[in-house]
C-alpha cells in the first residue's frame, strides 16, 4: 500500500518536473494540442485582461491553429431554444438559450480538459471569448449568476468551470457578477448518463433555489453554464430565479450540440 502510494507520488513528482522542464524548454506549448505556440499567438490584450481582473497574467498559450479553430456561429445563429428536446406543459417554453460556439473540434477537446483535468484557466480564455461574443451581439442584464456545482464535484475538481466562465464575461459585459444567487438544493447525476426526457427531468428538477438574501424582482438575469447538452439544467436554474421575482432569464453557455434555433432573438 505504502509502497505503490510511493510509486504513484514518486510518477507524479516525475511527471511535475518533465512538465516544469518542457515549460521552460518550450515555454508557449499550446494549452489545448499541446503544439509549440508562437509568441506571437499570445494574446496581449487577454494578458492584460486578466492582470485587471486577476492580478497576475493567464501564463496560456494557445496556438494560432487552436484559436482559430475556435469560430463562433454566425451573430444571428447565435440563439436557440434552451430545450432540446422540449415538452408540453413547460412553464418556460421560449427559455431562450444564447450558444455561440458548436460543442465539436477544439471546443470538444478543451472541455474535457476544463473538467477532468483541472485546467482552469483555459475556462476563463472561453468565459473571455463568450464575454466578448455577447458584447458583440450588444446583450445586456441587470445581472449574471452561473450554475452551481455540488459540493462533491467541487471537491473533486476544486473550481467550477461555469463560475471560471462567468466571471471573465461579466467583466467583459460590464454586468455585475455574483456567486450566491443560485444554489443547489440537492445533488445531481451527472444528465450525459442518465437516458430519456424524464429521467433528466427529474434529475435536476427543484435542484436550485435562490438565496432568500436576494430579491431578484423585475430583474433581467443572465445564467452561465459550460456547455449544454438538453439544457434541462439550465432551464431548471432559469425556474428556480423566475420563481424568484426574476423579470426575464437568458441562459447562456460556451458550446453545445443544438437543432433547435430559436425563431425570435432575445
Ligand atoms: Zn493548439
Amino acid at each position: 500500500m505504502t509502497g505503490s502510494y510511493m510509486l504513484r507520488g514518486g510518477v507524479s513528482l516525475v511527471s511535475s518536473f518533465l512538465k516544469e522542464t518542457l515549460n521552460y524548454m518550450f515555454p508557449g506549448c499550446c494549452a489545448i494540442c499541446g503544439r509549440l505556440a508562437d509568441a506571437s499567438d499570445r494574446f496581449s490584450q487577454y494578458e492584460d485582461f486578466c492582470e485587471k481582473l486577476y492580478g497576475h497574467p493567464s501564463g496560456l498559450h494557445i496556438c494560432g491553429k487552436c484559436l482559430s479553430s475556435l469560430a463562433p456561429y454566425e451573430s444571428d445563429s447565435r440563439w436557440f431554444l434552451c430545450l432540446s428536446n422540449p415538452y408540453k406543459d413547460d412553464p418556460f417554453p421560449g427559455l431562450a438559450l444564447y450558444m455561440p460556439l458548436a460543442y465539436e473540434g477544439v471546443t470538444k477537446r478543451a472541455m474535457p480538459m476544463i473538467k477532468f483535468g483541472k485546467r482552469r484557466e483555459i475556462a476563463g480564455l472561453f468565459g473571455a471569448l463568450l464575454g466578448t461574443f455577447m458584447k458583440n451581439d450588444s446583450i445586456c442584464a441587470d445581472l449574471i449568476v452561473s450554475v452551481p456545482l455540488s459540493e462533491a464535484r467541487m471537491k473533486e475538481r476544486g473550481f467550477n468551470q461555469a463560475y471560471e466562465m462567468a466571471v471573465p464575461a461579466a467583466a467583459i459585459l460590464g454586468i455585475p457578477y455574483a456567486g450566491d444567487v443560485l444554489y443547489r438544493e440537492r445533488n445531481t447525476s451527472r444528465q450525459t448518463e442518465l437516458k430519456g426526457n424524464n429521467a433528466r427531468i427529474a434529475n435536476v428538477s427543484g435542484a436550485f433555489k435562490v438565496s432568500e438574501e436576494w430579491d431578484l424582482t423585475g430583474l433581467t438575469v443572465i445564467v452561465m453554464d459550460d456547455v449544454v447538452t438538453t439544457g434541462f439544467t439550465l432551464h431548471e436554474a432559469a425556474t428556480a430565479l423566475y420563481e424568484a421575482g426574476a423579470g426575464k432569464v437568458l441562459c447562456a453557455a460556451f458550446a453545445g450540440n443544438r437543432q433547435v434555433k430559436n425563431a425570435e432573438p432575445y
